[in-house]
């Protein structure tokens, strides 16, 4: 599953191809793949108004909303790709689980597209492909009015200078949730999945299911230092690929090799050389090592 370093390795990526041009037209080959921002709101108002709001919605407020918009620039918020169009609408790209974001220098997704949902071309030629095997993935329409709400519902971005250890401490001490559920909810930071999320408390050595409001404050700084090592280093190799990730270029990342406890059950800690082991909390799995990453009497949290 894309996480902030692969969003962002797309996003630069997708910015040298898709800043300055125009789009010319946008084909929707799934539906289910395209988020309609109204359907939520007007769920809770009953299911007549909810279908009306959903056709203006999807009037209003759908990708084609796009065509004949300039691109000024690609970024990302989370582990969304965000598209920003000269008028500062935006097309948020949430990949999901397998989403890929493939640029074609031609007018027909490239070959590696082979479940091509949503395809944008552009004014002069080229295109750009969303491809996703399972369709998790979400594009949106946000227009400039409703961005500033909709950035709102994620925290703040681990890697902007303002996400200081103390901001960090401050988002621990609010929770009793284990350290590694908090890492994942998008709500309190953003952009962090499982595997950034099992690695940094590797490298932190901290048990993923230690309490976040038990953690001292050197261990606070500890995890922040390690978050935003793990994350840069992994945008500096272009991200991780398990299975479908590929950057913008067409290439897996390079991370995979620079794992310590990830997917590694039964291999040596790099640090003690006992085995890692997997637990599975809150639906998910988490790989740690027994030894470094021990649960600590209450009395030295
Ligand atoms: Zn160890």
């Amino acid at each position: 599953m894309p996480e902030l370093p692969e969003a962002e390795t797309i996003s630069r990526g997708l910015d040298v191809f898709l800043a300055g041009r125009t789009v010319a037209r946008v084909t929707v080959l799934r539906p289910d793949v395209v988020a309609n921002a109204g359907l939520r709101a007007a769920g809770r108002a009953g299911r007549k108004r909810c279908e009306e709001a959903a056709g203006v919605a999807r009037s209003a407020s759908g990708l084609a909303a796009a065509e004949g918009k300039r691109v000024r620039a690609v970024g990302r918020r989370g582990k969304n790709v965000v598209v920003l169009l000269d008028d500062e609408d935006r097309i948020v790209v949430n990949l999901g689980m397998t989403g890929r974001l493939l640029p074609s220098p031609g007018s027909r997704p490239p070959p590696s597209a082979r479940h091509c949902a949503v395809f944008v071309h552009l004014e002069g030629g080229g295109a750009v492909a969303y491809d996703d095997v399972r369709r998790f993935g979400r594009l949106s329409y946000v227009p400039r009015r409703d961005w500033p709400a909709w950035s709102a519902r994620l925290g703040p971005e681990p890697l902007a200078p303002s996400f200081t250890a103390r901001r960090l401490q401050r988002i621990l001490e609010s929770s009793k949730s284990p350290v590694r559920s908090l890492l994942l909810d998008q709500r309190k930071i953003a952009g962090i999945g499982n595997i950034y999320a099992v690695e940094s408390l590797w490298h932190a050595a901290v048990h993923p299911m230690r309490r976040a409001n038990e953690f001292s404050a050197r261990a606070a700084v500890r995890l922040h230092r390690c978050l935003r090592r793990v994350l840069r280093e992994a945008i500096r190799a272009q991200g991780t690929t398990l299975r479908n990730y590929l950057t913008a270029s067409g290439q897996p990342g390079g991370f995979g090799p620079a794992l310590r406890a990830y997917g590694s059950v039964g291999n040596p800690c790099p640090r003690c050389a006992a085995a890692i082991e997997r637990i599975v909390f809150g639906g998910r799995s988490a790989f740690l090592c027994p030894h470094c990453q021990a649960l600590p009497p209450a009395a030295d949290r």
